[in-house]
């Protein structure tokens, strides 16, 4: 069989190698940490940093294909790997993703509503950017962050030296705060075909910054969840997509606004694994080896939750219910670190 190759070697590697194993595959992981979490079930594991051109070329040329897990990587990398094997998703889907900036003026070019943004290179960007998109807003990096890391809320104009402050000199970008009323995602599949299928919205409750639950079905109209799902769609098409993407949305009264999209596999995609036949893993593999999609229709209700830092401490507890249990294989517990998942059926879908 052919053999998948993947760039990062986290929870979400460690998902897509079970999936490709599921498919007769094999993947060969590419991760410069040591003891990745998809260390455990990948065929093969190159530990390197992204600029060692030996450990990439090997790696380029043992794979068939070469897909990701998360979309940070460097530009230099991915420059000489698209010599060796086809990437998938393509590199606009990546650059398009990398920076926050890029990506809003994607979204809005292609006529999807977001929030109110500025670029901001400084102190003076800020004072103009504030005069226009007002408070409360949020200044976030435009580059590198997740999990809420790196941006600042500001209330106040009198909040931007300090908001200015936390950002290092790093470029960033002001966003108007969206008053939503619920955050839900889409996660969305293209197959090399062209083909477009997505799974049912899910709706995202976070705590610190971090997502703690998704639940299907999301509480939306039947034209909110059409919108939903054709908002996705229009985003996959235009960049000419292949694998699975996530689609953050806000819900408010003026529509759906598209927060971010993430090219790869998703957390709030995971409960798929146990409310579809064909989970966002298995169809991310399918997608990306250029087999056709699977039938991603929503078998039942589910409410996924994550286990974070000492979360973890109540598998034992969990156990002894229905869910069914997803462990990373983490040793050290930290703070914040995603151990797990929970995926809770609760019912079969309507
Ligand atoms: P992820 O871990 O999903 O990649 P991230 O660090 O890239 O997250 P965002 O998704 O931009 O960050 O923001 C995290 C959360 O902060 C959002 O899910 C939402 O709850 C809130 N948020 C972000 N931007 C806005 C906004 N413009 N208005 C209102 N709330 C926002
Ligand atoms: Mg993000
Ligand atoms: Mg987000």
């Amino acid at each position: 069989g052919a053999t998948i190759g993947i760039l990062g070697g986290g929870q979400l590697g460690r998902m897509l190698s079970v999936a490709a194993s599921r498919l007769g595959l094999k993947t060969h992981i590419y991760e410069p940490g040591a003891n990745p979490p998809a260390g455990d079930v990948a065929h093969r594991v190159t530990t390197a940093p992204y600029e060692d051109e030996a450990a990439l070329t090997a790696f380029g040329n043992a794979v068939d294909v070469i897909t990701y897990e998360f979309e940070n990587i460097p530009t230099s990398a991915l420059d000489l790997l698209e010599t060796l094997a086809p990437i998938h998703p393509g590199r606009k889907a990546l650059a398009t993703s990398q920076d926050r900036l890029t990506e809003k003026s994607f979204l809005q070019d292609l006529g999807l509503q977001t929030a109110p943004f500025a670029d901001i290179a400084g102190a003076d960007d800020l004072e103009a950017a504030l005069t226009t998109i007002g408070t409360p807003s949020i200044l976030k990096t435009r580059r590198f962050g997740y999990d809420g890391k790196g941006q600042a809320r500001i209330m106040s104009p009198a909040d931007a030296p300090g908001a200015l402050a936390d950002m290092a000199d790093a470029p960033a970008i002001l966003e108007g705060f969206v008053d939503f009323t619920r955050e839900v995602s889409v996660i969305g599949a293209r197959g090399a075909d062209g083909a477009v299928a997505c799974y049912d919205p899910g709706e995202n409750v976070h705590k610190n910054g971090i997502l703690d639950t998704t639940t299907v079905p999301a509480s939306l109209s039947p034209s909110q969840r059409t919108d939903a799902v054709l908002i996705a769609a229009r985003i996959l098409n235009a960049l000419d997509y292949v694998g699975v993407m996530g689609v953050e949305l806000f819900v408010t009264p003026k529509g759906l606004i598209v927060n971010e999209i993430a090219p790869r596999v998703h957390n709030s995609g995971h409960w798929t694994q146990n409310g579809c036949t064909i989970c966002q893993f298995e169809q991310h593999i399918r997608a990306v080896a250029g087999w056709p999609l699977g039938d991603g229709k929503r078998h039942s209700d589910v409410v996924m939750e994550n286990l974070i830092g000492d979360d973890v401490a109540r598998v034992p507890e969990i156990a002894q219910t229905g869910a069914a249990i997803h462990l990373y294989g983490k040793a050290e517990v930290k703070a914040g670190r995603k151990m797990g998942h929970v995926n809770r059926v609760t019912g079969p879908a309507a």
